[in-house]
């Protein structure tokens, strides 16, 4: 039976050259990074938010979400602050009374109600979209239990990496409770982000996206439609879909490896290549890039549909 593989990156070029500052006024599309958790003193941060802007735009940063616990970093916020050349989103971290969510492109501060899918069908009334935080954070390794994110609709992914969680109890990475959430039919995308407190927490895990249009709503739709990939140091270098083929390239990679549902690992190669031949009974395939030390990226999942 032939296979449609669903690619999120078909609108995407591969590679894209870095779009300099100079060239933003002139700029036709390309890959841009950022990071949508960020803590100001505003909650519980230690650094104010022109402080926490200037870090980002110093280390290259293209966009980036302040997102204090329960208060809105809204458009007049950020029009006090000095941007540096970031595209500012405003966002807050839905925080009291439950599994923590991120509320992307926030205009209203949502009430922080213990009944969280209230609380998902409050955000897409708003504007914006909501994010599930650190899955795995905490003693139990369940933050957010994944009957929970199975239960709830409404949501566009979750993180799969959180960088504070690494200096925390629990674990930075949720790849197991996306992998079963995948296998269960639930189209949700992987995202990697700081969720910074401090400076030490800064540029551990971000997002790249393929955009289109330089502006907040380019990245929100390149990040909605899934053409982004999160990682936490690993570039992917060219990514091409033929037939029922897939190669992935990451020059900085020693290993890539390809899954499908429930988190099989079928195909893997040591090396910046990896081609694979979808299994023909396949539900989805996703891939990691293994780098040096603790880099990593993920790419979002192909979902693959029979003919
Ligand atoms: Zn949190
Ligand atoms: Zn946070």
């Amino acid at each position: 039976m032939p296979l449609n593989i669903l690619n999120p990156y078909a609108d995407a070029i591969f590679p894209a050259p870095p779009s300099p500052p100079s060239a933003r006024a002139s700029f036709q599309g390309g890959w841009l990074k950022g990071n949508l958790h960020t803590h100001t003193t505003i909650s519980d941060g230690s650094r104010p938010r022109q402080e926490v802007i200037d870090d980002y735009a110093q280390r290259g940063y293209d966009f980036l979400m302040l997102s204090d616990h329960d208060v809105v970093t809204a458009e007049s916020d950020y029009a006090a602050l000095a941007s540096r050349g970031l595209i500012l989103i405003p966002g807050n971290e839905i925080t009291a009374h439950g599994p923590h969510l991120l509320h992307v492109h926030a205009r209203a501060r949502i009430e922080p109600d213990p009944l969280r899918q209230a609380v998902l069908s409050a955000v897409a009334a708003d504007r914006g979209f909501a994010i599930v935080n650190h899955p795995n954070w905490q003693e139990k390794f369940d933050h957010c239990p994944l009957a929970k994110m199975s239960e709830w609709v409404g949501y566009v992914g979750l993180e799969i990496y959180n960088g504070v969680i690494s200096r925390l109890d629990g674990s930075a990475y949720a790849l197991d409770k996306w992998d079963m959430l995948l296998s269960a039919g639930r189209r949700v995308w992987g995202f990697a982000n700081d969720d910074s407190h401090a400076p030490g927490d800064v540029a551990l895990g971000w997002n790249v996206a393929y955009v289109t249009d330089r502006s907040t709503q380019g990245i929100l739709d390149a990040l909605i439609a899934g053409r982004f990939y999160a990682s936490t140091g690993v570039v992917i270098s060219d990514l091409r879909v033929e037939r029922d083929t897939i190669t992935l390239r990451a020059d900085n990679a020693q290993r890539i490896i390809a899954l499908q549902q429930v988190g099989k690992r079928f195909a893997a190669a040591d090396g910046p290549e990896l081609r694979i031949t979808v299994p023909p009974d396949a539900k989805y395939v996703r891939f990691e890039c293994w780098g040096q030390g603790e880099q990593f990226t993920w790419t979002q999942p192909f979902f693959i549909e029979k003919t």
